[in-house]
């Protein structure tokens, strides 16, 4: 008999909920991770220590309330590294302790130390004092993760030329700085900083950003950010980063260089599997390190899966936690849905964005009809109460089944508000449901009301034309 029946590499969302899953199904289930990283890149520098940096820099520099006590308050006026490390600190290790707490539980054994295959049911796990330990499982699911890819042109010294991973790592607030990618991690730091009152200089070299998203959201943002000092330049490529005792030089191939106290890389991220030996296991991983996987997350060989960051796409703490759930009860038999289809997208950026279904721009190339509805925050009471005039909700409404197709959020609570959408579109709800729900008053979730009666309204519009 082998020692477990699940064996788990990597303890981040995936992982985590991979073994939890196994181990409410009453299996045998082991977790392997370094002992410093129990709870993934999302727990140490991915998104819980983001986006509590964010809650830290909203609460520390007052900006959300600018509109209601004018644009001088502040509630700390020189905020420091520490005050914003303080708070990270707390929460990560509040969240470690919970998925330790959870582990041990649901009686999930948790070896520390970095994994590697021997065969196709064997993980070597070398300890921290050097020694291997030989730990045998029926199946196997890797989560490994990725890392920041980092060019290899470029000096990183971690703490004035770092990737994502290192930004706790700065000695002070950079008065200035220069963020190669605009991604959704380069774009959320991107609006802390700036909301630090740091300089920062954008440089993505596709022509525009977050292209998934709504275009107007996208140009709100834009704008938003521009009015904290952010300068943005598209279509332009970095040929080289220099290091000078006073600071950094970013020269771009177009020629242009901009000076800067710091420069942070956010432009993709490899998978961690160059250190698990997988053609011992008869797998393999592509270019950027990822692992190939069917429906049921399972790799070539079938009693190995992969969830999370390493199968690439979406590469979310929400949805890799989905995919290690699922695959863990493929591996016990456990009959399991497919993951839905109607994923939410959150973007932590000031303002913050969410979405969920399609945007205009795809319905407009699909060739499918839709009316907007859009719903205004300053012209709700909840939105000049909290002192957000910029916020909106806009849902893509189908005129002929009157179903929902997008939902498009931009400002205070949208990544919370979507949810309201998504729950209508799951079940199949039409926009008459939102326009006879009665919501709670003065709430943002209103907004929902006021966006269905502009959609109906306009869509009635068109009606009562051809009567
Ligand atoms: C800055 C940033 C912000 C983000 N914000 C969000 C957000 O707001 N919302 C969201 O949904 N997602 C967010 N993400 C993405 C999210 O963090 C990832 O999708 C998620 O962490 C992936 O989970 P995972 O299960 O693949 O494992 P990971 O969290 O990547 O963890 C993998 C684990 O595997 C371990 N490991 C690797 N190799 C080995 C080995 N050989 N042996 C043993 N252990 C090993 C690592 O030590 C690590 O602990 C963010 C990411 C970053 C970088």
């Amino acid at each position: 008999m082998r020692d477990f029946d699940l064996l788990v590499i990597g303890s981040g969302p995936g992982g985590q909920k991979a073994a939890i899953a196994a181990a409410k199904l009453g299996r045998r289930v082991a977790v392997v991770d370094r002992p410093d990283m129990v709870g993934g890149v999302s727990i140490h520098t991915g998104t819980i220590p983001s986006k509590t940096l964010r809650e830290a820099v909203l609460y520390l520099t007052g900006l959300t309330q600018r509109d209601l006590y004018g644009q001088s308050y502040r509630l700390k006026e020189d905020i420091t590294v520490a005050d914003l490390t303080a708070r990270t600190s707390h929460v990560v290790s509040r969240e470690v302790d919970v998925i330790r707490n959870q582990l041990s539980r649901n009686h999930v054994s948790l070896f520390a130390g970095t994994g590697r295959f021997v065969d196709d049911h064997t993980v070597a796990l070398r300890e921290v004092t050097g020694h291997d330990r030989m730990l045998s499982a029926d199946n196997i699911v890797i989560a490994t993760g990725t890392r920041p890819a980092r060019p290899a042109t470029v000096e990183f010294d971690e703490r004035t030329i770092l990737d994502s991973d290192n930004v706790l790592n700065l000695e002070q607030v950079p008065r200035s700085m220069v963020i190669v990618g605009a991604g959704v991690i380069g774009m959320e730091y991107a609006s802390m900083f700036a909301a630090l009152g740091s300089k920062i200089t954008v440089v993505e070299q596709r022509p525009g950003m977050l292209d998934f998203c709504d275009v107007e959201v996208i140009e709100s943002l834009k704008y938003h950010l521009r009015d904290l000092a952010v300068t943005f330049r598209f279509g332009e490529t970095v040929a080289a980063v220099e290091k000078h005792p006073k600071g950094t030089l970013t020269i771009l191939e177009s020629g242009k260089k901009i000076p800067a106290d710091s420069v942070m890389y956010s432009a993709g991220r490899q998978g961690l599997t160059d250190e698990l030996d997988l053609d011992k296991a008869g797998l393999s991983a592509d270019r950027r390190g990822r692992i190939t996987v069917d429906e049921h997350y399972r790799t070539e060989v079938p009693h190995i899966y992969a969830v999370g960051d390493v199968i690439g796409f979406p590469a979310l703490a929400a949805t890799s936690m989905e995919q290690g759930r699922t695959a863990a009860y493929h591996a016990c038999g456990e009959p399991v849905n497919r993951m839905h289809d109607l994923q939410p997208i959150g973007i932590y950026t000031i303002p913050e964005i969410s979405f969920i279904g399609k945007t205009e721009d795809q319905l407009t190339e699909d060739c499918v009809p839709f009316e907007v509805g859009i719903s205004r925050y300053r012209e709700l009471a909840r939105g000049q109460i909290i002192g957000d005039s910029h916020g909106m909700l806009k849902l893509l409404v189908s005129p002929e089944t009157r179903k929902l197709l997008g939902v498009h959020c931009f400002g205070t609570g949208a990544t919370e508000l979507i949810h309201i959408g998504q729950s209508v579109m799951g079940c199949g709800g039409t926009v008459d449901y939102l326009v006879d729900a009665v919501f709670n008053y003065p709430t943002l979730a209103e907004s929902y009301k006021v966006a269905a009666l502009d959609a109906t309204n306009k869509i009635r519009q068109i009606d009562r034309l051809r009567d």
